[in-house]
């Protein structure tokens, strides 16, 4: 199987059966804390990078196989790039629906939703998780380190805005703190009264877990997190 993986037991979603729709690190970002390290491809060029007919075959093949796909919680289009930069993201979404009621989750960057074409395409989703990782452009650059000085946050920030009045399920919003970046309390008062505008479902505040791309990122202390978390309010959990 080159496009599917797990299931695997998710922090956020549960037994997870996660689908990758782009080649390994195709990017428009290239963020600090990134897992995966540096970014191969960094680009805003939307592409059928992986083909739909490929994943959705091989996602046929693996339902069938699999004896335990009810104790799946959700099907998870994310993988290891940004899953919007595959042009085909509508064709995948619903190829998905026709073979399985599973719910389908989409882990996203949110970098695309400043284009309403993206938003339509991603309508059908049950769950969308965008990250949303600064509200100024200098913190945004400074953690994101986005393609080429295209992407404004404040686009990113309509673009949210927007999605949550035409998208009909639920969204949580990551945010990923990193120490001395992003972690301010003054910032975080100012990035709430943004969040209120996004209007996510939930809140989910996330740390680097693993290694990540550069060395010198740290991880807030816990009385920081919980500090934020209570200025964001009882929609706002840790993960
Ligand atoms: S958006 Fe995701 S895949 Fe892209 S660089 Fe950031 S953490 Fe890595």
């Amino acid at each position: 199987m080159n496009h599917i993986y797990g299931p695997v037991k998710s922090r956020r979603l549960g037994m997870s059966l996660g689908l990758s729709v782009t080649p390994y690190k195709y990017c428009a970002f290239n963020c600090v804390y990134c897992q995966l390290k540096n970014t191969t491809r960094l680009t805003l060029d939307r592409r059928e990078y992986v083909k739909a007919k490929a994943v959705l075959s091989e996602l046929g093949q693996f339902l069938k196989a699999y004896p335990d796909c009810k104790k799946i919680d959700y099907i998870t289009v994310a993988g290891s790039g940004e899953p919007l930069l595959n042009s085909k993201i509508k064709d995948i979404i619903s190829g998905i629906k026709k073979l399985t009621s599973i719910p389908v989750a989409l882990i996203t960057n949110s970098a695309l939703f400043s284009d309403v074409r993206v938003r339509r395409d991603v309508l059908n989703f049950d769950l969308i998780l965008p990250s949303l990782d600064a509200i100024t452009q200098d913190i945004f650059e400074k953690i994101d380190r986005p393609a080429g000085t295209k992407i404004k946050v404040e686009d990113i920030i309509n673009g949210l805005i927007a999605l949550r009045r035409e998208f009909k399920g639920k969204i949580w919003l990551e945010i990923m703190l990193v120490k001395g970046i992003n972690d301010d309390l003054e910032y975080i008062k100012k990035f709430k009264e943004v969040i209120k505008k996004i209007n996510p479902d939930k809140i989910q505040l996330n740390t680097p877990s693993r290694p990540p791309s550069e060395s010198w990122v740290k991880t807030p202390l816990i009385q920081r997190l919980r500090k934020i978390q209570s200025i964001l309010g009882k929609d706002c959990e840790l993960i």
